[in-house]
């Protein structure tokens, strides 16, 4: 096997595509070297032969030495200079590079090569004695610090004496003879520590390129690894390269530059250089780099190079590219090349640019824009996330994305007070209820210490757009005494707290906003993207204004209205809605079902109307009753409830306590309800219906499709689809109007989608409900899983929290299995998703391959879900 790659002048063993073995520096060192631009020559040492090293006990494998040697030998006749050589010596960088980058996590030495012999060759070959020796003090300072373990500071110290003796400031002002004053002062900082500095430098290259593989791993790196989640890599690669000088006066320097602007994507190089520096002066902050336009006022025949080769590296790796370089007395090198990070608005405009240039296609610029970035996009944002990062006191679930800032508070009800006087809140609970929901509307944003990523606060959060933080284990809240506590700290009432519902993070005080920003290009690319897309998307929404947003993100109807959201929209509907439940006889039932219907009717012809004739799907009843009951205080609502409803207060309590579940979850809940309840469905279809033909009346146009929840065989449907037929028959009839719809059903509970082939001779739809087909199938409780969830992921048990995406092996079976029984009874079935997994993107890849029709998603996640369903289907 080959350990060691070499690249040099338009030549180079490796390509771009050995990132596994080379690292992404090696490979893109070999490319860029292959294509012609001007590349110090180097070697590549594989990612592999790290692994080798640290199995076998800290060795090179056999043969490895001799081939680095043989390597050294191409570089050295290439640069005509030779390791060693007091006459013409050759200096040379070792630097790490992993497959994956991991800015800074592992080491770099510097002018390596050099002695008190070939200093003194350097300087008399150069005519520069000042350069050699800043180069020597420099390559003592990082190998000592590298490898040696010489605390860096024990150099600095003794470099800022000498500066203080001389009363200068900056490290250029010192003379080739204060420089060696300095080399000699470091080499007593060797032998303070017992360390003798290795002459030779065959020796030095030896243990520098021990000390990059040791640095893959150290401490930090495998801290950064477990962060980052980066499994699966053999080791570090190691480049050992000739060294280009910045640090040769006032025509050499080093910078770092991104060939387009990664915040906005403007075209035009965009970055930091530093006259007579070497590359870790920047890193170190000792000096501050100026902008990349110096290089074009100082050294214009080096910018000039600079602009070509960015030129020529874009169309070559057909991106924005991340490159750092050195310019060594005006003759500019490449030090390194990469895909640049960006922003979602950068990527979008770099994008739509590059198609436009003809560098890439619309499908590969399709690929190019990630669904973070889109969601970036879409949600406000924190002005500056560095900013912050010395008030964070805690984090949780990144429930719901974007940046949110107000003043604590602990209920709902003092949520509106506060924001109808003009004050912007953050909602604090331990967990929220159905209740909360106006306050939580009111709120800028919402943290819970208890709940997952599907808990109520966070499907509803992310419904609005609205940041949410749940799970939040750290958090104490004490909702009595309008207090909570994290980190050590206490946050009461009217404090301001800000939230990072992209990361989780909690952050005490105000932090500055940005508003989002939409650019121009998102129009023409979401346009070519929806050119390749099979799966329609949908959108799960509750009221009018939802649908009306969704239509906006681009929603092709929508895939799941749950009615019961809107009974807590005022006062007079739960009222009605408890009366309803604390009915002692039917006649009562119905009378409240009566007063109930033109509210839900109102809601229904505003969502039609919205939606204008694309299908709305609207579900029966779901939750368990007992949902809509008051809790807390019961006295004074109790009886206010019995003299509302007519019944006793005994009668109230009672009717409460036989709602008590034990797991309301499996309990008395969705088709059950309207099985035992008929007349309950009989007023929704009835309202459904009715609104219906209002719309159609005016001019409109509808398609309707009534969903039943929680089947799980296929009797229940029957039940519940002649109800629904019956009802719309006679409404149809007294208005003398026909309404197009449909009777479908959830697939929800495993035993449905097991019986999707009995189920389908019934229904016309399916949407797989993977919220309880995921509770359902791992028999994980949906409000629960926050306990162990955290656990779960950090032993590995689990990947990905399954709410969030979904369990492709398990629940992913079920639904493929319901798809092919329920195609096989009913070719024409209409198949689609409306748990919250039916807006994350790998969710989405896997639904297309499946071959659903659509999915269904919160408002502000169809963008996101247009986009991977169009990459799914490049
Ligand atoms: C589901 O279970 O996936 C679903 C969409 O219904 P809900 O979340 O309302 O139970
Ligand atoms: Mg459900």
């Amino acid at each position: 096997t080959q350990r060691v790659f070499t690249f040099g002048k338009t030549k180079s063993q490796g390509d771009a595509s050995m990132k596994d073995l080379l690292g992404g520096k090696g490979a893109n060192l070999a490319e860029m070297s292959r294509i012609g631009l001007s590349v110090p020559p180097g070697l590549t040492i594989t990612t592999d032969t790290c692994a080798e090293f640290h199995t076998s006990g800290r060795q090179l494998p056999p043969g490895c030495w001799e081939e680095i040697l043989e390597g050294l030998r191409t570089v050295e006749a290439e640069m005509g200079l030779r390791l060693g050589d007091a006459a013409a010596p050759l200096l040379l960088s070792v630097r790490s590079g992993a497959a994956i980058s991991m800015p800074g996590m592992m080491d770099t030495v510097l002018n390596l090569g050099l002695n008190d012999a070939c200093a003194a060759g350097l300087a008399k070959r150069s005519g520069d004695e000042r350069f050699a020796f800043d180069a020597y003090r420099r390559f003592l300072d990082m190998y000592g610090n590298v490898v040696m373990n010489i605390p860096h500071h024990l150099f600095e110290e003794q470099l800022e004496r000498i500066k203080a003796e001389r009363k200068v400031t900056e490290d250029t002002a010192l003379s080739a003879a204060d420089l060696k004053l300095v080399v000699a002062k470091y080499k007593e900082v060797y032998k303070s520590r017992g360390k003798v500095f290795p002459e030779d430098p065959y020796e030095q290259m030896r243990l520098a390129i021990y000390a990059v593989f040791d640095s893959w791993q150290s401490e930090r790196a495998n801290v950064y690894r477990s962060v980052n989640g980066i499994t699966g890599l053999k080791g570090t690669a190691v480049n050992v390269q000739a060294m280009a000088f910045g640090n040769m006066g006032l025509t050499s320097g080093t910078g770092v530059c991104f060939t387009r602007n990664p915040s906005t994507g403007e075209r035009k190089l965009y970055g930091e250089y530093l006259i007579n520096a070497q590359g870790e002066d920047v890193v170190a902050g000792i000096r501050t780099p100026e902008p990349i336009d110096t290089l074009a006022r100082t050294l214009p025949g080096a910018y000039q190079q600079l602009v070509e080769n960015c030129n020529l590296l874009e169309k070559h790796y057909k991106d924005m590219q991340d490159i750092e370089f050195t310019v060594q007395e005006g003759q500019l090198y490449m030090l390194q090349c990469r895909g640049g990070k960006r922003t979602g608005q950068a990527a979008v405009r770099i994008a739509v640019e590059l198609v436009d240039e003809g560098l890439v296609t619309t499908d590969e610029a399709v690929l190019m824009v990630e669904p973070t970035h889109l969601d970036q996009l879409l949600h406000p944002q924190f002005a500056d996330e560095e900013a912050y990062k010395g008030s964070v006191v805690g984090s949780g679930l990144p429930a719901s994305p974007g940046a949110a800032v107000g003043q604590a508070v602990f209920d709902a009800e003092d949520a509106e007070a506060w924001k109808s006087s003009g004050l912007p809140v953050i909602l604090v609970r331990r967990e929220t209820s159905p209740e909360d929901v106006k306050g939580m509307y009111t709120a800028e944003g919402v943290l819970c210490q208890l709940g997952g990523m599907t808990s109520h606060a966070a499907v509803v959060a992310r419904g609005w757009g609205k940041p949410c933080i749940t799970g939040c284990s750290d958090l104490q809240v004490d909702e009595h005494n309008k207090v909570a506590r994290i980190g050590g700290k206490e946050i009461r009432q009217g404090d301001f707290l800000s939230l990072n519902g992209s990361t989780g993070e909690i952050i005490l005080g105000k932090q500055p906003l940005a508003p989002p920003e939409l650019a121009g290009d998102l129009g023409r690319f979401m346009k070519w993207v929806d050119d390749r897309r099979v799966l329609k998307v949908l959108t799960n929404a509750d009221t009018p204004e939802d649908a009306e947003e969704a239509r906006k993100f681009g929603a092709e109807g929508i895939g799941l209205c749950r009615t019961e959201h809107m009974f807590f929209a005022s006062e007079e509907r739960i009222a009605t809605v408890r009366r309803m439940i604390v009915a002692q006889t039917k006649e009562a039932r119905l009378k409240a079902l009566a007063d109930l219907l033109p509210f839900q009717r109102t809601d229904f012809e505003g969502i039609l109307k919205a939606m204008d004739g694309l299908p709305v799907t609207i579900r029966l009843l779901d939750p368990p009753l007992h949902e809509f009951l008051p809790d807390g205080e019961m006295t004074e609502v109790c009886e206010a409830l019995a003299r509302d409803a007519g019944v006793t207060v005994d009668e109230v309590y009672s009717t409460i306590e036989k709602l008590q579940e034990v797991n309301p979850m499996l309990g008395f809940r969705g088709c059950r309800l309207g099985i035992t309840y008929p007349e309950i469905t009989e007023m929704q279809v009835r309202a459904m219906f009715e609104a219906a033909v209002r719309v159609i009346k005016a001019g409109g146009k509808v398609q309707l499709d009534v969903m039943v929840p929680l089947v799980g065989t296929a009797a229940e449907l029957a039940n519940q689809e002649s109800l629904v037929r019956r009802v719309a028959k006679q409404v149809m009839a007294e208005s003398d109007t026909v309404v197009s719809y449909r009777v479908g059903t959830m697939i929800e509970v495993p035993r449905a989608a097991l019986q999707a082939g009995a189920i389908a001779k019934t229904a016309e739809f399916f949407s797989f409900g993977t919220n309880d087909l995921t509770q359902m199938t791992f028999g994980y409780s949906r409000d629960d899983i926050g306990k162990f969830l955290p656990i779960y992921l950090e032993k590995g048990i689990l990947v990905n929290d399954p709410f969030q995406v979904l369990d492709q092996d398990g629940v992913g079976e079920l639904i493929k299995f319901a798809v092919e029984r329920g195609r096989a009874s009913r070719p024409d079935l209409k198949i689609g998703i409306c748990g919250e997994q039916g807006g994350e993107p790998q969710t989405v890849a896997f639904l297309h391959e499946v071959g659903l029709d659509y999915v269904s998603c919160s408002p502000f996640r169809v963008p996101i879900a247009r986009l991977a369903a169009g990459q799914a289907a490049v």
